[in-house]
């Protein structure tokens, strides 16, 4: 057994992988170690917002790998503070608890949650989350998600998250009872295909959480850090959260999420929450590099730009093709095929040549594009040329 084999190697098998080893990337280009190079339109499942191997990022890791690693979560570090600042300067929120995933972000947001239920709401606990919804692969985030068979997976689960469904306002209210404490979703359920909330529901869920007297929580892991044209996805529908998650885009690659909320929600006492690694400065410096180069003038805007190419190219590819439309929000988008094909056209798309290709199906027949955020109109064309030359030549 060679330990250098894709094939029979010693990690733990939780999924199948394709026969292949990345080495190294650049933007939105990766090479795999028999130099073969392929166009990312996945990203690390929407990481990588600067694309492979930025300066940015590069310079930061460096500058800070070699001044101080982590003094401990129980110290400030200038890192931390700096991208805590920035976070909250940008957004109605004024607190930041940085993680180190998305489902741990989620879990912090569903303990202060809880906590707030306990302090201020009479021991409430439910948090109403919705169908086909994602949040993560802990135990309590996976109670949380939506995700069909989920429920049975790991039984018993975390009792407390009944489930709604996404743009109906009716089935939410259905379900707010006495120990109802927050809603929580995902302004764009990702991993259901790229399905927005629309903003009339989002307003409503904010007025029906006023007049219930409940915390909004938003997931913002997949949707943060500009992936839909604004820096924050609920900037679309003009309202005012009351806790946010934040994983993904954040770090632009490594492995950085954050808790964010308002004074008001604000409520853990010492020791409620903590974490070894959390806040650390290698990690904090990168997302305050990240949000410095998302927040330089012209970058979203260029974002929105590229949204609506990749949109008006995609709904001309799916006319052509008689596929099933597109839909999504700004470089978060997906392409909704005729039949349950999507899989293999991730396949053959990965296998073509020269150069390959590489996309993400989070359904049967649907495809999901996520770039990095710097992708160019050049790359959407190239994109756009193989994917019609794939779809539209039937094995
Ligand atoms: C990816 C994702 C998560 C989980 O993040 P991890 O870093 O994988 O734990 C949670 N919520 C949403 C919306 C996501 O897209």
């Amino acid at each position: 057994m060679q330990a250098s084999s894709p094939q029979h190697n010693s990690l733990m098998w939780v999924t199948d992988r394709p026969d292949l080893v990345f080495s190294h990337g650049a933007g939105s280009w990766l090479v795999d170690e028999q130099g073969k190079r392929y166009l990312d339109f996945v990203q690390g499942w929407a990481v990588n917002c600067l694309g492979h191997a930025p300066d940015a990022i590069r310079q930061a890791l460096a500058d800070q790998a070699g001044r101080l690693v982590n003094p401990s979560p129980g110290f400030y570090n200038r890192p931390a503070l700096e991208l805590a600042a920035r976070l909250t300067a940008h957004s109605v929120f004024d607190r930041v608890f940085f993680a180190n995933s998305g489902a741990e972000a989620n879990e912090g947001a569903i303990k202060l949650a809880r906590k707030w239920g306990q302090v201020h709401k009479g021991g409430a606990f439910e948090i109403v989350t919705f169908d086909n919804g994602f949040h993560g692969r802990t135990l309590a985030t996976m109670s949380a998600s939506g995700k069909a068979g989920w429920d049975r997976l790991f039984a018993p689960q975390v009792p407390g998250f009944p489930k709604a469904r996404l743009n109906d306002i009716d089935s939410v209210a259905a379900l707010i009872g006495a120990d109802t404490v927050a809603v929580m979703l995902e302004p764009v359920q990702g991993e259901a295909g790229v399905v927005p909330a629309t903003d009339t529901f989002m307003r409503d869920l904010r007025a029906l959480a006023d007049e219930k007297g409940l915390l909004l929580i938003v997931d913002e892991v997949q949707t943060g850090i500009g992936r839909t044209g604004k820096l924050f996805a609920y900037e679309h529908a003009g309202v005012v959260p009351d806790i946010m998650t934040l994983g993904k885009g954040l770090g632009g690659g490594v492995p950085l999420a954050a808790l964010l909320a308002r004074e008001e929600v604000c409520c853990f006492a010492a020791g409620d929450q903590g974490g070894t690694f959390n806040g650390n400065p290698l990690l904090t410096a990168v997302g305050v590099a990240v949000l410095d180069t998302i927040l330089a003038p012209g970058f979203l805007d260029a974002v929105v730009a590229k949204g609506d190419y990749l949109a008006t190219r995609l709904a001309s590819l799916s006319a052509e093709l008689g596929l099933g439309g597109e839909r999504g929000r700004g470089l978060l988008r997906a392409l909704v095929l005729a039949d349950d094909s999507a899989p293999a056209i991730v396949a053959r798309a990965r296998q073509r040549m020269p150069e390959g290709l590489l996309l993400n199906a989070p359904r049967p027949n649907l495809l999901r594009f996520m770039p990095a955020l710097t992708v160019s109109v050049e790359e959407i064309d190239l994109m756009v040329g193989w994917l019609a030359d794939i779809v539209g030549s039937r094995p």
